[in-house]
């Protein structure tokens, strides 16, 4: 089949929910990927955020095919051996007690909310527990994890959507203590937001909502689906910021294109959260899924890859502010670690510069109202990160011309 023929193919069959941008892939490799023509792109997305060692990792590879020929899937009625593994790496980075794993990260969202309703449920015997979120929040697209997301048009048609949701504005303390009443069970955060523009949050916020959460018995959820994994230079972002949460959902690097999330909590929380017929899954947490998890966090330990973030961020930082420089429709950078937004000005469409981008042979992608999102495989070298820039130099002088 021709690459049109594809698309139409695609377009017949898939149901219309997302645009997607004309290109075929069938192949990666390391820090690229190519076309059905070919064509070859530089990877700076990721995947949204997931591969963090790029394309086709020999070792990642060769650790799945071998738990294929094993054993894929058992249930969680039985236990595993990659799951027994998995969850004690996991907890070992992420400084939590007990985890559970899902297929996806809305899924790991729920959980959270789920185990916060009842830890108020199971303390106090009340089911009224508000959950307070955050504007311009994205914690995905399910019934609860789209009515604790921060934008309107995600919710509005799928109203009414689970009750007892409270907005505050991020960064904004005194916003979160307003809305804070005596039902609140729990504040839900992302420690970076993603979708909604890449910012970060504020050192006095996160540790004010943290101290806010210890007066009241709030339980504090830290959303770092995307954030998280190495992505800002530690394992988990909360830990630049010394604030860490009751609850923790992970995704997307978790298991590097196996599709596999989790959320964990402190043993307080646990020991009077879900209980035996509260939660379950067919799939997550089966074999495959944890050999993907156990197999990254090895490669991750490996291979140093939070000091090569490290290492390069500055580097990365320094490319994109001299952009910032040379460039008026660029706002401002914001961005931790290899999690980077680009904000345009009003007159310069961030989703024309990333098509212009992927045309020019650079995958890259927008959050939020008009920035370009910047999130590449965590093997990035300098060089990769030249021929990002001069990709997206050559884009921005074809648009002054
Ligand atoms: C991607 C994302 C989600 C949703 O994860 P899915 O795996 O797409 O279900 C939730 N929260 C954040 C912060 C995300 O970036």
């Amino acid at each position: 089949m021709t690459k049109n023929e594809y698309i139409e193919n695609a377009e017949q069959s898939l149901l219309h929910t997302y645009v997607r941008y004309p290109v075929v892939f069938e192949r990666g490799e390391g820090m690229y990927l190519y076309d059905t023509d070919g064509k070859r792109y530089l990877d700076c997305y990721a995947g949204i955020a997931v591969l963090a060692f790029g394309h086709a990792d020999k070792k990642y590879n060769q650790e799945l095919k071998k738990q294929i020929d094993h054993v894929i899937h058992v249930s969680n009625l039985f236990y595993n051996v990659p799951a027994v593994e998995a969850s004690e790496k996991l907890l070992a980075v992420s400084e939590m007690d007990r985890v559970f794993f899902t297929n996806s990260g809305t899924e790991a969202i729920e959980g959270a909310l789920k185990a916060a309703r009842k830890y108020r449920y199971q303390r106090t015997g009340k089911n009224d527990g508000e959950i307070i979120a955050m504007e311009h929040s994205f914690h995905g697209r399910s019934m609860g994890a789209v009515s604790v997301t921060g934008t309107e048009h995600y919710r509005t048609p799928f109203e009414p959507l689970i009750g007892g949701v409270r907005f505050a504005t991020f960064n904004d303390l005194e916003s979160v203590k307003q809305a804070v009443t005596d039902k609140t069970c729990a504040i839900l955060l992302e420690t970076v937001q993603g979708e909604g523009g890449i910012y970060p949050a504020k050192p006095g916020f996160l540790q004010g909502v943290r101290k806010l959460c210890d007066e009241k018995d709030i339980l504090l959820i830290l959303d770092e689906i995307q954030c998280g994994m190495g992505r800002t230079g530690k394992m988990f972002a909360w830990q630049h910021y010394g604030v860490k949460p009751d609850i923790l959902t992970t995704a997307k690097a978790l298991g590097c294109g196996v599709p596999v999330g989790a959320f964990l909590m402190t043993e307080r929380v646990a020991a009077d959260s879900l209980a035996p017929g509260d939660h379950g899954t067919t799939y997550g947490g089966n074999p495959l899924a944890c050999a993907a998890v156990s197999t990254v966090l090895d490669l991750f330990k490996e291979r140093d890859i939070l000091s090569h973030v490290n290492e390069i961020t500055p580097y990365l930082e320094e490319r994109l502010d001299a952009l910032v420089d040379a460039y008026p429709c660029i706002e401002a950078r914001r961005g931790l670690g290899f999690m980077q937004g680009l904000a345009f000005a009003e007159d310069t469409p961030a989703s024309e510069i990333a098509s212009a981008a992927i045309e020019n042979g650079l995958l890259v992608i927008t959050a939020g109202s008009n920035v370009l999102r910047i999130v590449p495989p965590l093997i990035i070298e300098r060089t990769h990160i030249d021929e990002m820039i001069r990709i997206l130099k050559n884009v921005l002088d074809g648009r002054k011309g």
